[in-house]
Order: structure tokens, then C-alpha cells, then sequence
């Protein structure tokens, strides 16, 4: 491209894409519509202080996000531009290669994020470059409700009420019809990222299970409002597909929030959906609001225990417990059938979350933050902002959190929310022949019972690793001693 095309342009744009892989409702890709020539970006920075990289799991859906994001370019003209290193440095230097007058971008909400972003903002500047950010990812901009004495709201309902209190969130923007064209630039090659995992290859169950990008996420959206009837009351049940399963579309932003918003909105209006089903849907995207309000507030919530009474917590240190129930070999069904079903498709139902999370915690006593760094390597949709909010919450050290004396019983979780045991019997597949009242506690059947099924406990399925009754005393116990 001759560099007359670059200077020539009045207005050279950058628009650099993060957790927000798509094109619809995208402040900062719409407002560089405008502009006469365009590089879209996506920069993979290892480089700056303090980011946490992605965990397995989200680097391979993130190349997929990629892939489908250049190609949505690919259709309007445009392409992705892909670049690797640091934010402060490569930005600048790009933005001077394209000749571009400004940068745009959709916030983040992280503390090394935003402070990454500064430092971009700055070096721009000194270079007579413009950098833009917009609200792009949530429904309310964080920091913006606070209590009466100026501190961050804590607890979950008056915060989700204040939220409803300010109206509905803009309405989402289109897709831009057209783009500036793009430079002919140098661009990475992804195969070079190596974000994909080939020795091993254990991404199989991911590739069966999902399909990333925008174009799948608003399928998705549009599947899950055509058949949310029920959702109120059936969301708790890991046995059947009640839930939206849109987390890593969330997650990587193929779709917004205030999209997703509108839809169920939209869908309740049109009297297509029971509004219990879509106020208590919306109310799960409030919970997503919630966690990025403490993330703001609570910078560290990833590492940090929320109430340091905490600190003190004598959590123990057990490599093969933690090891065990990593693989889901823990003897409790329904805790190794979430483990298993996390391993195998990288999501897990979020009332099998509580209950595994609980049973690390409480069970095990092994410090919450081993859990969240393993879901976070997990998760497709392991989020900066809901995991470490909601690995707090179940510990109990973190904001409206359970109470530690709330401790999960995994046998009647599993008995209440997989009553026929069809959850376990998928992913526990060497137990699928006990009768149902022992699918969530095997170790009460009979000898002969067992042997009619081929299970062997110890053998072909693990005895329970630690008695209920005695985990619970302990866990109360070890309570004790950060009370008060
Ligand atoms: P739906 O019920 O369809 O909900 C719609 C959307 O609302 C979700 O996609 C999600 O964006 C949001 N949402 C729902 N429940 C919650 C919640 N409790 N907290 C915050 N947002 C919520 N969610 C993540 O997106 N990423 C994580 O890394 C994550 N880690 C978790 C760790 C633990 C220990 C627990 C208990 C929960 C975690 N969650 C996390 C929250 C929740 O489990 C998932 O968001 C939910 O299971 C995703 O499934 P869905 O899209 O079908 O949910």
C-alpha cells in the first residue's frame, strides 16, 4: 500500500480488540467506521506487568474466537491483524506504521489491564496519537454505584436493584455494513501462538462440545430464549440443558451483555418467554455485574481474601487430595462427575460448581485460590472477574458470600439436583450400572449389590475419600478459629 493512502486518509484509525471478538455492539469498531483507512488489531501481550496469561482451555477457544472474528472481517473487506509483545510498545510503534490519527478500544476491567491501557494511552500520546476506550462489555460501567457512604455495594440484591433502577442499557449497536479498507501490513501467523494444544491433543471433548464466535453465540442466544420456559426453576439441575451455556461467548465477548439484555428483554415483551424465566435469567447476568463491581473495587479478589479474617484460615497442604479431586476421583459421584464433565468439555454446571468448590474447600480444607487457578486453566469461560468473585463466594471469605457453615452435603446435592442420577451416570460411566438410590452413594450398597453392577470400590471406583460427617466437624472447627 503506498504510503500516500496512509497520510492521506483524514482520519487513520486502529480499532484494538481484546475480550470483545466481535462485531456487533461494538462501541469502539463503530466509532472507527468512520475513519478512511482501518487495521483491526488483536495483540497477544505476555509482555506487560501483572496480566494473567489465559489458562489451556481459553487459549484454544480463543483461537477459534480468532479465526471466526477474521473471518466476519474477511466478509466486510477487512482483515485481522495479529501482533504479539507488549501493549506500550507495539501499539505506538503500530499505530505509526499505519500513519493512524487514532486508536480505539472497549475497556477492561483488571487492575493490570487498566493499567496497561494507560501506559498505551500515554506512549500515544506522545506521539500526537489520540487512544479512545469505550463501554463495551458490561451493562453498567463498574465503579459508578456505590452505598450511601461513598463504598462499594456488597451485597448482591441492592446492587442488582440499583442496576434495574437506571432503565434498561442502551440499545445494542449494529454490525458496521461497511469498513474502511484495511493497510497492507505485516501480520503474525496464529499457528505461530501455538494456543492450541497438539502433544497432546486434548482438546477433542472442546471441539465436540462448542463452537466459538459470533455467529454461533447469537444461535445460541436465540436458541436458549426460544426454549428459556422453565429456566427459574430448572437452572439448578446439571441433569438437563436449562441453561444458556453462553459463559465463553461472555467470556470473550462474541456477544454482549446488553445484547443478551435486550434479547430476553425483547423475548418477554413478544410474550414468547414467562418473565419469572427471564427476570431470574437476567439476574444471573446481575451476578456477572456484580463480580466485575468487586473486581473494581477489589482489585486483587483473585488472590486476596475479601474478609482477612481469612488469612488465617489453617488450610491444609495435600498434593494427592488436590490431585484427586482435579481428576475427579474423589468417591463422591456427583463432585467427580463435575470434575470430569470440566476436564472433558472445559464448562461445568454452575450448581455442580458450588458443590465441587465447596468440597475442596470445606471437605478437603485446601485453600481456595488451588481451585480457582485450576479453574481457571479449565474453563473455557474462566473470567477475570467470576471466578475469583464466586470461588470467594463459596469459601466465604468474599462479598454476600455463603456463610463457611453452609457446608454442601455432596450426597442429597447430588440426590436433589440429579435425582435419577442420568448427570453422574454420563460422566461416571463405571457406576452407571448401580441402582438409583445408591448413584450418589455407592459405598451403601450391598456386597452383592456392588458385584451386580461390577463395581468395586477401591478399584473401579474410588471409596469416598473423606467421610462426610467427620469433613464437616472439621470444617467447622477450623472455622472456629478465624471466628470472631
Ligand atoms: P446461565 O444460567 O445461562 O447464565 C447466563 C450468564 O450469566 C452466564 O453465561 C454468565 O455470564 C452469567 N452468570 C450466571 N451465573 C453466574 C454467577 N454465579 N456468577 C457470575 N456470572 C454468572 N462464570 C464464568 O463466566 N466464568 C468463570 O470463570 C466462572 N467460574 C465460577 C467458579 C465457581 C466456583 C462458581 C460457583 C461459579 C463460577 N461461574 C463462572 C459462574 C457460573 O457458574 C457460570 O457463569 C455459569 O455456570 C455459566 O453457565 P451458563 O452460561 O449456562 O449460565
Amino acid at each position: 500500500m503506498p504510503d500516500d493512502r496512509r497520510s492521506s486518509a483524514p482520519f487513520s484509525a486502529i480499532v484494538w480488540f481484546r475480550d470483545d471478538l466481535r462485531l456487533g455492539d461494538h462501541p469502539a469498531l463503530t466509532a472507527a467506521a468512520r475513519a478512511g483507512t482501518l487495521t483491526c488489531l488483536y495483540l497477544l501481550d505476555q509482555d506487560s506487568a501483572g496480566l494473567r496469561a489465559h489458562g489451556g482451555a481459553s487459549r484454544w477457544w480463543l483461537a477459534q474466537s480468532l479465526r471466526a472474528l477474521d473471518a466476519n472481517l474477511r466478509k466486510l473487506g477487512q482483515r485481522l491483524v495479529l501482533r504479539r509483545g507488549k501493549a506500550a510498545d507495539v501499539i505506538p510503534s503500530l499505530a505509526h506504521e499505519c500513519g493512524a490519527t487514532h486508536v480505539y478500544w472497549n475497556r477492561r476491567y483488571d487492575r493490570a489491564g487498566i493499567a496497561a491501557d494507560e501506559a498505551v494511552i500515554a506512549a500515544l500520546k506522545a506521539r500526537g496519537v489520540t487512544g479512545g476506550t469505550f463501554p463495551g462489555s458490561l451493562l453498567v460501567e463498574p465503579g459508578k454505584l456505590l452505598n450511601k457512604d461513598g463504598g462499594p455495594l456488597r451485597v448482591f440484591t441492592p446492587f442488582w436493584k440499583r442496576v434495574l433502577s437506571l432503565g434498561d442499557p442502551r440499545r445494542p449497536l449494529p454490525a458496521p455494513k461497511r469498513l474502511p479498507p484495511p493497510l497492507d501490513i505485516a501480520s503474525s501467523h496464529l499457528e505461530d501462538w501455538h494456543l492450541e494444544p497438539t502433544m497432546p491433543d486434548w482438546a477433542g471433548g472442546l471441539r465436540a462440545t462448542w463452537t466459538p464466535g459470533e455467529a454461533a453465540a447469537r444461535q445460541r442466544l436465540a436458541d436458549f430464549l426460544d426454549t428459556i420456559r422453565g429456566y427459574a426453576d430448572e437452572r439448578d439441575r446439571p441433569d438437563r440443558p436449562s441453561t444458556s451455556r453462553l459463559s465463553p461467548h461472555l467470556r470473550f465477548g462474541e456477544v454482549s451483555a446488553g445484547e443478551v439484555f435486550h434479547a430476553a428483554r425483547f423475548a418477554a415483551e413478544k410474550g414468547d418467554a414467562p418473565s419469572r424465566d427471564i427476570e431470574k435469567y437476567l439476574s444471573e447476568l446481575g451476578w456477572r455485574e456484580f463480580s466485575y463491581h468487586l473486581l473494581h473495587h477489589f482489585p486483587d479478589l483473585a488472590t486476596k481474601n475479601l474478609q482477612p479474617r481469612f488469612d488465617a484460615f489453617p488450610w491444609r497442604s495435600d498434593d494427592a487430595a488436590l490431585k484427586a479431586w482435579q481428576r475427579g476421583q474423589t468417591g463422591y459421584p456427583i463432585v467427580d462427575a463435575g470434575m470430569r464433565e470440566l476436564w472433558h468439555t472445559g464448562w461445568m454446571h454452575n450448581r455442580v460448581r458450588m458443590v465441587v468448590a465447596s468440597f475442596l474447600i470445606k471437605h478437603l480444607l485446601i485453600d481456595w485460590r488451588l481451585g480457582e487457578q485450576w479453574f481457571w486453566d479449565t474453563l473455557v469461560d474462566a473470567d477475570p472477574a467470576n471466578n475469583t468473585a464466586s470461588w470467594q463466594w463459596v469459601a466465604g471469605s468474599g462479598a454476600d458470600a455463603a456463610p463457611y457453615f453452609r457446608i454442601f452435603n455432596p450426597i442429597l446435592q447430588g440426590e436433589r439436583f440429579d435425582p435419577n442420577g442420568d448427570y453422574v451416570r454420563q460422566w461416571v460411566p463405571e457406576i452407571a450400572a448401580l441402582p438409583d438410590r445408591f448413584i450418589h452413594k455407592p459405598w451403601m450398597a450391598t456386597p452383592l449389590e456392588l458385584a451386580e453392577a461390577k463395581v468395586t470400590l477401591g478399584k473401579t471406583y474410588p471409596a469416598p475419600m473423606v467421610d462426610h460427617d467427620l469433613a464437616r466437624k472439621r470444617a467447622l472447627a477450623a472455622f472456629d478459629r478465624i471466628k470472631g
